[in-house]
């Protein structure tokens, strides 16, 4: 899940980003309304929280332009202003929810899980690949029956390549899904795949992370076929 968050405080910012990422959130910053609209702009993200007194172009100019290019994201509006009116305000230009600050952090988490369980009922809630299947609610994996302890970041890994299983995800297509900094070292996707492939091995069952040489990783899923390769190009 990838969020866009458009803060002007930079401490909150931060500490927003921090905690949304501990939950396995993907999390890109702003800190102007001009930015933040840019951004939203140029790329899909699943969420947006956006704060209204931002400078440049404050939160409501935002959302106003978003919904007017017809720009469905859900956005959850944070202000200081926590008037009735504002609220309503926001509402009617098209925000899914609204919370006034100060606000704890388990508020924000879980508006924010609401609002993405609304806006994609087509994202499934249960994914699997041959006998591993992973609850995305809860965001626990098992393998025939029994859960694998995972860390928040191996299971935004899995859950990366359980909703592409049987494709070949690169290196850098990986970091900047999971990971989304710039910057990481992208020796960290190996690594996370080594213990993610530890973890999920079973006796006697088929390995389900393959390496595709010189392209990436693959999850693959035993009982469906593979897409066929692309053609071969065709001599002049
Ligand atoms: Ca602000």
């Amino acid at each position: 899940m990838h969020l866009l968050l458009i803060e002007d405080e930079r401490k909150l910012a931060a500490f927003l980003k921090h905690a949304l990422e501990e939950e396995s959130y993907s999390v890109d910053v702003a800190y102007d309304g001009e930015t933040g609209l840019t951004m939203a702009q140029q790329r899909v993200y699943d969420a947006i929280i956006l704060d209204i007194m931002l400078p440049k172009l404050d939160g409501f100019a935002v959302l106003s332009r978003l919904r007017t290019q017809g720009d469905t994201t859900p956005v959850i509006v944070l202000t200081a202003r926590g008037t009735p009116e504002e609220r309503v305000m926001g509402l009617d230009l098209g925000a899914d929810d609204y919370l006034p600050k100060p606000f704890h952090l388990e508020e924000l988490l879980a508006r924010l899980r609401s609002v993405l369980r609304r806006s994609s009922p087509e994202k499934a809630i249960r994914l699997q690949c041959g006998d591993l299947i992973l609850d995305t609610r809860v965001r626990v994996a098992y393998r025939s029956g029994k859960e694998i302890p995972l860390t928040p970041r191996e299971y935004a890994l899995l859950e990366y390549l359980m909703r592409h299983k049987n494709q070949t995800l690169s290196r850098s297509l990986i970091l900047y899904h999971v990971w989304s900094d710039i910057g990481v070292d992208s020796n960290i996707v190996d690594v996370y795949i080594k213990r993610l492939r530890e973890k999920l091995q079973l006796p006697n069952s088929p390995p389900l992370i393959q390496t595709v040489r010189g392209s990436g990783y693959r999850l693959r899923d035993p009982a469906s076929p593979l897409p066929p390769p692309p053609p071969e190009p065709q001599a002049p």
